[in-house]
């Protein structure tokens, strides 16, 4: 496969190199606040789940940005950005980063502290697990780590305030938008046009944080705890919580799912660009390292630790 190859099929993968994104996730969360007007009144924002880091470039760049044209949203209550992934990411201006697990009430102490005890304005999360291909498998995994976000944003979220995650519109999503329902008071399942209309992905927009009166935040499973008083049948029939449908995006914006020549302004030759900035010690690296070296099919390959070794990314 050459350089190129991903530029050829991806136009986001190729505007997110040129405008410095280091995903082109970042254009998911641009359309989303498109639609939704996420930041405006957006002082404190947590970025969960965040490596390598293009959502928190675009709340770095929409929240600061306007901090340093002088528009503050509250008064003059000062920016802070906090960014949390299990992976170490790159540095990035007014983003502190949290290396840690946001399942962990540890995580969400540690946010709190950042804020100096204020609740976020706004919580984002774009998590998603290591993808098996086995739909279902995939689905649960998923869900589980949607609830594990909902679970640490009742920690750090002011009342009033908006969640966004990203949902896997599978044949259970409805009971998470049960559980969403109890917590916002509106709940909007978005898909941005940058997100392929080829994958299950979607975003729930969570607006007015309302979490039910004597609600104690905790991080416990409620797929998983017994004890939680949800009877599903009345998640059926008539009961079940239909939430509304959007798609975002303008119209004009680039189709994710089609295929544009790589020289959009005619008369100029495409440059190949490098990303802007790799995951700087991703999971996947031991593999490479083994592929790369010819050990994956040996019994003898030696295990090695991530910090061992730095494998760079193909080119
Ligand atoms: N939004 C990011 C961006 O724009 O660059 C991309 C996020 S990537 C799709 C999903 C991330 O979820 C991975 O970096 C992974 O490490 C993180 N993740 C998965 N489970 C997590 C957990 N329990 N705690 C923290 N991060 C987690």
């Amino acid at each position: 496969m050459g350089r190129s190859s991903k530029d050829k099929r991806d136009i986001y993968y190729r505007l997110a190199k040129e405008e410095g994104w280091r995903a082109r996730s970042a254009f998911k969360l641009l359309q989303l606040d498109h639609e939704f007007n996420l930041f405006s009144d957006v002082n404190r924002a947590v970025d969960l789940c965040a490596a390598p880091g293009s959502w928190s470039q675009v709340l770095s760049r929409k929240l600061r940005g306007r901090e340093e044209k002088g528009e503050k949203a509250n008064g003059s209550e000062e920016v802070k950005i906090v960014a949390v992934d299990l992976q170490a990411m790159a540095p990035l201006p007014g983003v502190t980063q949290i290396q840690g697990d946001i399942t962990k009430v540890s995580t969400a102490q540690e946010i709190i502290h950042h804020f100096e005890g204020q609740p976020a304005d706004l919580v984002v999360c774009d998590g998603a697990p290591d993808v098996t291909g086995l739909h279902d498998v995939d689905e649960y995994i998923q869900a589980q780590l949607l609830l594990a976000a909902l679970n640490i944003t009742t920690h750090v979220l002011k009342p009033g305030g908006t969640f966004v995650a990203k949902i896997f519109r599978g044949k259970d999503v409805t009971l998470l938008y049960s559980q969403l329902k109890i917590f916002f008071s509106s709940v909007t399942c978005s898909k941005p046009r940058s997100s392929r209309n080829s994958s299950i992905e979607a975003f729930v927009v969570c607006e007015n944080y309302s979490p039910p009166e004597g609600y104690v935040p905790n991080m416990s499973n409620p797929l998983l705890d017994h004890s939680y008083d949800v009877d599903f049948n009345q998640l059926e029939g008539p009961n079940r919580v239909i939430v509304p449908f959007l798609a975002c995006g303008d119209l004009s914006a680039f189709d994710s799912d089609r295929t544009y020549p790589l020289q959009l302004d005619t008369g100029k030759e495409y440059q190949y660009i490098p990303p802007t900035q790799p995951p700087i010690r991703p999971p996947y690296e031991q593999a490479c390292h083994l592929r790369k070296h010819n050990l994956l099919s040996r019994e003898d390959a030696p295990s090695i630790s991530p910090t061992q070794s730095r494998v760079e990314p193909e080119p």
